[in-house]
């Protein structure tokens, strides 16, 4: 889940010409209190309450119809899709070897089915549905998991996932431990087409 600055808990208590940025005292305030409210509705069984025959109704990986779903259809555009990068942008620190480490663009899916791995392969039709951002087109190959329920009522990015095995106490454990953030800067040339190594910018920044 990444706090959306748009929330109206945090523009009410700015002060004159302040902006987000300039007051972690709330933005953390306000953060916490959004993962303590989510923490309630996952202990009530509202929103994780089954699995398999179930993960449809509670994650979904697609882009909704304009038409008859405008309210998700701009909340999954606005805060979900994943990108553009691998063809569309050769520049994206994401890469390696040209290949996105998220995996994106996922297979399109008829139906959604347990996969290898401890993921569900989610549904994402090969139904037409695309939206322009930047200069890529993106379509349902690169809508990231999330819930419906929790995208209309926090407005910002959360990824939801069915998991299960032993993999998901390692994912646990990653997000617990994996430090705070950094960023990472490049500056090149246009006529510069050297292979991104993540390994060798991560030597570079030591
Ligand atoms: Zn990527």
């Amino acid at each position: 889940m990444t706090c959306n600055s748009e929330w109206k808990e945090m523009k009410d208590k700015l002060e004159k010409g302040q902006r987000p940025q300039d007051r972690l005292d709330l933005t953390t305030r306000v953060f916490r209190g959004k993962l303590m409210d989510l923490k309630d509705q996952i202990l009530k069984k509202e929103i994780l309450g089954k699995v398999a025959a179930y993960y449809d109704k509670y994650v979904q990986a697609e882009i909704r119809d304009k038409e008859t779903n405008m309210p998700l259809y701009e909340v999954v555009v606005k805060h979900m899709l994943h990108g553009p990068c691998e063809e569309y942008n050769k520049e994206c620190p994401r890469l390696v070897n040209t290949t996105c480490r998220f995996r994106y663009p996922r297979p399109f899916s008829s139906k959604t089915m347990q996969g290898n791995d401890v993921y569900p392969i989610y549904r994402r039709m090969n139904d037409g549905n695309k939206v322009k951002v930047r200069n890529a087109t993106l379509n349902n190959r690169w809508v990231v998991p999330s819930s419906p329920y929790l995208l209309l009522r926090y407005n910002c990015h959360i990824n939801v996932e069915i998991c299960s095995g032993l993999k998901a106490v390692k994912y646990i454990y990653k997000y617990i431990y994996k430090g705070h953030d950094r960023a990472a800067i490049y500056i090149s040339h246009d006529d510069d087409s050297r292979t991104i190594s993540e390994i060798r910018e991560f030597q570079d920044a030591r």
